[in-house]
């Protein structure tokens, strides 16, 4: 935890591996999954990207070696996709299929809208022969309910969240209400995905998609409930203690800043948490 400084720890599991392994056994005490994040993104040379595609797979190795119950996430900017598709490309193929020899997941996050497409085409390049590989779609974005039926005809698994970044009106709603809306009816399409994923912690949004996922006939397996570290733990245990799969996203690493400057923005509490701590 050298590195980190104390404001970022409510939601960074610490600097590295062995630190976030810690978590991840904490968590799955609890009967929780978790899903191991390595922060970083817009890498800006060959070095930095390859540097982030290695520690992927150790991370993956080293889940396989604890037998803790983890897959990975891990963003397409951190690969090099910014200056070099190739590159990122090998380098997540080598990631997914370490992930199949180790018998684990990899989820590529979505990022800003500037690269839902190119996400989205590298993504659809490895799917059909790597079932091992899942993606993101955002409902703040308009083009999503589209991304969504594609996905459900070509069999992806999906999570589906809001949407972190910053968005111009024109790619995005603007409304929270509209956010929302779409929320509902991609979760309702995802019923025939295989395996979805339910990335939010608004309650109202859990309700409708569990509405939805029941009148469809799925089973608690089917699907998953996802929540970010540090947030909502007390909802998660209760959603647990349902008998529900929930699985916490564990980002750990050195370049937590723009991960930690996104949560921050969410939500004003969470500035008033960190300038508490600040002060005490
Ligand atoms: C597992 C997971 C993976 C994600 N992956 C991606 C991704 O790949 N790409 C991407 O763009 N975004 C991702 N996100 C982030 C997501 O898009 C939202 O930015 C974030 O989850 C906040 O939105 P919300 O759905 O929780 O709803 P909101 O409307 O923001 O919040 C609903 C309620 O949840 C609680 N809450 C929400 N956020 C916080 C917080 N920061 N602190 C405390 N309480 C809070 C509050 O009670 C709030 O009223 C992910 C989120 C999760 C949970």
């Amino acid at each position: 935890m050298r590195a980190l400084t104390f404001l970022a720890r409510r939601f960074v599991a610490g600097d590295d591996v062995t630190d976030a392994i810690d978590a991840v056994r904490a968590l799955n005490a609890e009967g929780l999954k978790v899903t191991l994040d390595n922060l970083g993104e817009d890498s800006r040379d060959q070095a930095q990207a390859l540097a982030a595609a290695e520690e992927n797979l150790s991370m993956l190795r080293r889940i396989a070696e604890s037998g803790v119950d983890a897959n990975i996430s891990l963003k397409l900017t951190q690969l090099g996709l910014a200056f070099d598709e190739r590159l990122a490309k090998d380098s997540l193929l080598r990631i997914v299929e370490e992930a199949e020899r180790c018998k684990n997941f990899v989820r590529i996050d979505m990022e800003g809208s500037q690269w839902t497409q190119k996400t989205l085409d590298l993504f659809y390049s490895l799917h059909d022969r790597h079932p091992g590989v899942g993606i993101v779609l955002q409902a703040s974005l308009r083009r999503t309910e589209a991304d969504v039926k594609d996905a459900v005809a070509r069999g992806a698994r999906v999570r589906l969240c809001k949407g972190a970044y910053k968005e111009a009106v024109s790619v995005a709603f603007s409304d929270r209400k509209e956010v929302d809306a779409n929320y509902d009816a991609c979760a309702r399409l995802l019923a025939k995905a295989p395996a979805p994923a339910i990335a939010t912690h608004d309650d109202a949004r859990i309700t409708a998609a569990l509405k939805a996922f029941d009148a469809a006939g799925l089973a608690r397996s089917d699907y998953e409930l996802q929540m970010l570290y540090g947030i909502r733990s007390k909802r998660a245990r209760e959603l647990r203690a349902q008998g529900r799969i929930v699985r916490i996203y564990v980002p750990y690493g050195t370049h937590w800043l723009p991960y930690f400057y996104r949560r921050i923005r969410e939500r004003k509490e969470n500035l008033l948490f960190v300038l508490r701590n600040f002060f005490e």
